[in-house]
């Protein structure tokens, strides 16, 4: 891996960088830049720059990436995700301060891993760690009770991919812009627009009495601001009270497990269904139990099994996490069975969400969702849940609930499908993600994504991978701090 320290971003130093990787006979696979800007590169003047042939298509590339660059930490991917490129908008110093933990050296030691790993869970978070280390040169193996991959809550038919805005851009909302642009980076990547996923848009409407104070920064309409803001969340003019996420999309989440795990360094295997973790000292091996068959041992192990991490963890003997179900339905149904149905443009958030026009094997399909059910912890159908899913819809779009009114009512139509799945959540609502406190070392865990782990996911993904290599962060330190696995048992200890 060839790394780059912190300088000054200007497009012709960046070019001779990746001039000079490119040309290296010995190059690695990835090449990792750290780079800062007082202000933010723009799309217009990078394009003027790559006039130049050879810089041409790197500087196009570039320059689609430079949106919503508002000050802070940015990870941009070039040339099919081989340049990465960690951008810090702002002054220099905060950038010293706030990387110092970071690696300002080349071809650090690191790059080539050593040592097998192996992957509990086959979920996004299983399966974005799984892509994360087999592009940084890993072998993976991954293991799931179920028959067939995103068997749990990723086995989802339709989630959307959206930030989440707060007055004081609270941590999840800086977060989720991060998974969000890394969640565009691999879509675009990986998946087939119209048919897997799409950059629609998400319209963010504000219904009254909604618990938590939502809208954007007061800062974001200043004109310094204003521009890369406005490319993630702008007020909506066409409607009252809502907020127009330019970057949102919807995703078949099953079609991105499926493509991520689709790596010549990824091994997948069905019915394993883990029972316990053994740290054997004698050989420093993790070893891998159901019953008394030894399913594997690894050096490392990520324990990625969606709720049922907490007993996983709990099983090498240390504290397990306090990981709460949270069960969610889904409701769905054909375009076709639904004639009085007016199709939008793009999909519909708030308290719920509404999606429709589609693309599913049986037709286009409109998607209404989801429950929130702290009771069961169970992949069953609820009715309470159905007639749940259309009061929230009656709520966020009255008259879409209107013109689908007779699919749910009671135990009705066949024609009105569901879907259910259990989320994994903490109290305060952040992903787990990092080394397992307390345990031998090897052991780490990526879960608990709650009802963002489509925005969450893959950037946590990466964010474990880079951990592992030392690399530049996708996000602030500070912010991945907040992330780590080890929280909950530190508060148990002061
Ligand atoms: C109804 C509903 C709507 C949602 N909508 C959205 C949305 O619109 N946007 C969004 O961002 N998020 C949404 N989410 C949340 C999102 O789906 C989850 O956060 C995400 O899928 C969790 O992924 P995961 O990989 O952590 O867990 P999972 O997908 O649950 O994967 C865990 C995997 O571990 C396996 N496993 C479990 N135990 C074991 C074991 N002992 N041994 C081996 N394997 C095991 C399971 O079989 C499963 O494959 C929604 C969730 C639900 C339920």
């Amino acid at each position: 891996m060839w790394r780059m320290a912190p300088f000054e971003f200007d497009a012709p130093t960046f070019f001779d960088i990746w001039h000079r990787w490119q040309n290296d006979p010995q190059r690695p696979d990835v090449l990792h830049v750290l780079t800062w800007a007082q202000q933010a590169p723009t799309a217009q003047s990078l394009l003027a720059q790559s006039q130049d042939t050879a810089w041409h298509n790197l500087g196009q590339e570039l320059a689609a990436q430079c949106w919503g660059l508002l000050p802070g930490l940015h990870r941009l991917r070039l040339s099919q995700g081989r340049v990465h490129l960690s951008l810090w908008v702002g002054d220099e110093s905060p950038l010293t301060e706030q990387l110092g933990e970071q690696p300002t050296c080349f071809n650090n030691a690191l790059a080539t891993p050593t040592g097998s790993v192996v992957i509990i869970g086959s979920g996004i978070a299983g399966a974005a760690s799984a892509r994360a280390l087999a592009e940084r040169g890993w072998q993976v193996r991954v293991l799931d009770a179920a028959s067939h991959i995103a068997a749990g809550a990723s086995g989802l038919p339709l989630g959307l991919v959206a930030p989440h805005t707060s007055p004081d851009d609270a941590l999840i909302s800086r977060l989720s812009r991060a998974g969000v642009r890394c969640m565009q980076q691999t879509m675009q990547r990986l998946l087939i627009a119209g048919e897997d996923w799409a950059s629609t848009g998400v319209q963010e409407r504000r219904l009254p009495g909604k618990t938590r104070k939502g809208g954007a920064p007061a800062s974001w309409s200043s004109p310094e601001l204003a521009p890369a803001a406005q490319a993630w969340s702008r007020p909506d003019t066409t409607h009252p009270a809502a907020l127009w996420h330019e970057k949102g999309a919807w995703v078949k989440p099953a079609r991105l497990v499926q493509t991520l795990l689709n790596h010549p360094q990824i091994t997948w295997q069905g019915q394993q269904n883990v029972q316990r973790l053994h740290h054997d000292r004698t050989q420093n091996m993790w070893q891998i139990w159901q019953g008394d068959n030894l399913l594997a041992q690894a050096d490392r192990v990520v324990v990625a099994a969606g709720p049922a991490s907490a007993a996983l963890i709990a099983s090498a003997q240390v504290a397990a996490p306090p990981i709460q179900p949270l069960r969610g339905q889904l409701s769905w149904g054909l375009m076709a069975q639904a004639p009085q149905l007016v199709p939008l443009a793009h999909p519909v958030n708030g308290n719920g969400s509404f999606a429709c026009n589609i693309p599913t094997s049986d037709g286009l399909a409109w998607f209404c969702g989801s429950s929130y059910d702290r009771q069961h912890n169970s992949h069953e159908v609820f009715e309470a849940d159905t007639q749940d899913n259309f009061s929230r819809l009656s709520a966020l779009l009255p008259d879409t609930a209107h013109a689908l009114r007779d699919l749910f009512t009671p135990c009705a139509s066949p024609e009105l499908r569901s879907w259910a799945g259990v989320r994994a959540s903490v109290p305060d609502r952040l992903p787990l993600m990092g080394e397992v406190a307390g345990a031998p070392a090897g052991l780490w865990t990526l879960c608990a994504l709650g009802s963002r782990g489509l925005t969450l996911g893959v950037l946590c993904g990466e964010l474990l991978a880079a951990m592992w290599h030392n690399e530049p962060l996708a996000i602030e330190p500070h912010m991945l701090r907040s992330l780590r696995a080890s929280r909950f048992a530190d508060k148990i200890k002061s």
